[in-house]
């Protein structure tokens, strides 16, 4: 009996090293491309593209009006909101990206 119950015992050892490793694979790879774009020189806030997207539109540099109505019947009963109206973003003047703010400063 003391012989199944160590080989119990390593199999669940074994299993859970090997849930731990798959658990920590991604992290490992996500830091390995990192290090990686850092030791290239590329931007690891851009990835070398000098310009980041606007968090707000998107990358559009329009923001869709009817997604700030919350209240959707007392917009069409003013006769608004039945198309949708694009307003320019404010937060990145209608560019629909900023310069890198990493990188781009030099
Ligand atoms: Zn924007
Ligand atoms: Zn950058």
């Amino acid at each position: 009996m003391e012989d199944i119950r160590a080989s119990e015992v390593a199999g669940f050892c074994v299993g859970g090293l090997l849930l731990v490793v798959a658990l920590a694979v991604p992290k490992v790879d996500s830091f390995i491309a990192n290090s990686q774009r850092s030791s290239l020189g590329i931007c690891e806030r851009c990835g070398g593209l000098k310009v980041v997207s606007c968090s707000k539109c998107k990358g559009l540099g329009k923001v869709n009006t009817r997604m700030f109505s919350l209240n959707n019947k007392v917009a069409s009963k003013l006769g608004a909101g039945k198309e949708d109206s694009f307003a320019p973003c404010q937060n990145c003047g209608a560019k629909g990206c900023f310069n890198c703010p990493k990188c781009s400063r030099c």
